[in-house]
């Protein structure tokens, strides 16, 4: 039973050698508990913030501990009435492939609702994500342009259709060609940037935004979004919601003061974390999946295939690999 733990804390970029495989036993359920096989585990940015001690809003991982995150587990034996054996569950849980579980805290998802992989992405955090940031913040109308950087991701991938199911001009931003054309062919973007071939993002967000930018939702931060910033119409948004772009700095980021232009744009710039919207999530969860059966939302992920691939699958995130949601298949159900 293959157990995936952090093994060192990252300096800079995260490496392979600071996880570490382990076996853990698995012991006799007792009263309530399930054993719980693991059919999909997600990765996401966020977990970098995790593998450091720096204090953020979830706590640090523990060095010889299991990593945890999102998991689509199905439950294999019982001892608990509510969750019998065969049910399949989304939880937070550890990188494990079998999991003797307390019960509490796991969410039943129907199998035949939609693929199971779902409860991680588009249905799950990073579709809850780009709903309440771009609709909460963003606030986007009809005829207006929005900006979305990481916008082949989990996330971005999601933001931007729902911002052409409201109406607007949508421009992404993302790391490579294939990226761009995805995003234009596929999900009905109007525009892409390349940010690793496009020698002046400024001048290229100008380009593709005649009529300036109404809101900019923000995954990456950096040098990406000082370009973008350069082209807000009066009365902007910008929705935080994420800035990969440091996460493995040894030190912190410098660069433009954006509070003159805020200033003089009348903008609005707010960060999120996607639980402080949790009293809405059964609602939003609701109309993302109508979406979604409606084909009003299309859904990608890049799916690696066994357990030992979970770290990779991590790593890739911040070299760009993923095209939409990066999730690993651990087992058939
Ligand atoms: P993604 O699926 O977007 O994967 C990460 C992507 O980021 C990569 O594919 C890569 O695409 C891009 N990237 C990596 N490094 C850089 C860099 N240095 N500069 C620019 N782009 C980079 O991840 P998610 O959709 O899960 O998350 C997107 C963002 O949203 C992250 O910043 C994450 O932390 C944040 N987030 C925030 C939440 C919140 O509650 N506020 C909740 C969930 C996510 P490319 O090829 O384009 O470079």
């Amino acid at each position: 039973n293959k157990t995936i733990l952090l093994g060192s804390r990252p300096h800079g970029t995260p490496t392979i050698e600071n996880f570490e495989f382990t076996q853990t036993d698995l012991s006799p359920l007792q009263e309530e508990e399930v054993l719980l096989k693991a059919l999909y585990v997600s990765v996401d940015p966020y977990m970098r913030g995790r593998m450091s001690d720096a204090k953020s809003y979830v706590a640090p991982y523990e060095v010889g501990k299991p990593i945890m995150g999102g998991v689509v587990a199905e439950v294999i034996d019982s001892k608990n009435e509510k969750l019998q054996k065969g049910t399949v569950v989304v939880g937070n849980l550890p990188w494990q492939q079998y999991i003797v579980h307390h019960g509490k805290g796991l969410n039943s998802i129907d199998p035949n609702m939609s693929p199971l992989s779902y409860h991680l992405g588009i249905l799950g955090m990073p579709g809850l994500t780009a709903y309440f940031g771009l609709l909460h913040i963003g606030q986007p109308k009809e005829g207006e342009t929005v900006v979305v950087s990481g916008a082949a991701g989990a996330v971005g991938t999601v933001v931007g259709q729902i911002a052409k199911l409201k109406g607007c001009r949508v421009v992404g931003i993302a790391g490579s060609d294939d990226k761009i054309n995805f995003l234009k062919n596929d999900l009905g973007f109007d525009e892409g940037i390349n940010y690793k071939t496009t020698s002046n993002i400024k001048e290229a967000v100008a380009a593709a935004c005649p009529d300036g930018v109404d809101v900019y939702f923000d995954n990456v931060g950096g040098e990406i979004s000082d370009a973008v910033i350069f082209s807000l119409n009066k009365f902007a948004r910008i929705a935080i919601c994420g800035q990969i772009s440091f996460y493995n700095n040894t030190s912190p980021a410098t660069g433009l003061r954006v509070e003159p232009i805020l200033l003089k744009k009348s903008a609005m710039m707010k960060g999120f974390i996607v639980s402080d919207y949790a009293e809405e999530f059964g609602k939003a969860a609701r109309e993302l999946a109508s979406w979604v059966k409606e084909g009003k939302l299309q859904y990608q992920e890049t799916v690696k295939e066994g357990f030992d691939q979970i770290p990779e699958a991590f790593l890739g995130l911040f070299s760009g690999e993923n095209t939409g949601k990066q999730l690993v298949k651990v087992a058939e159900r």
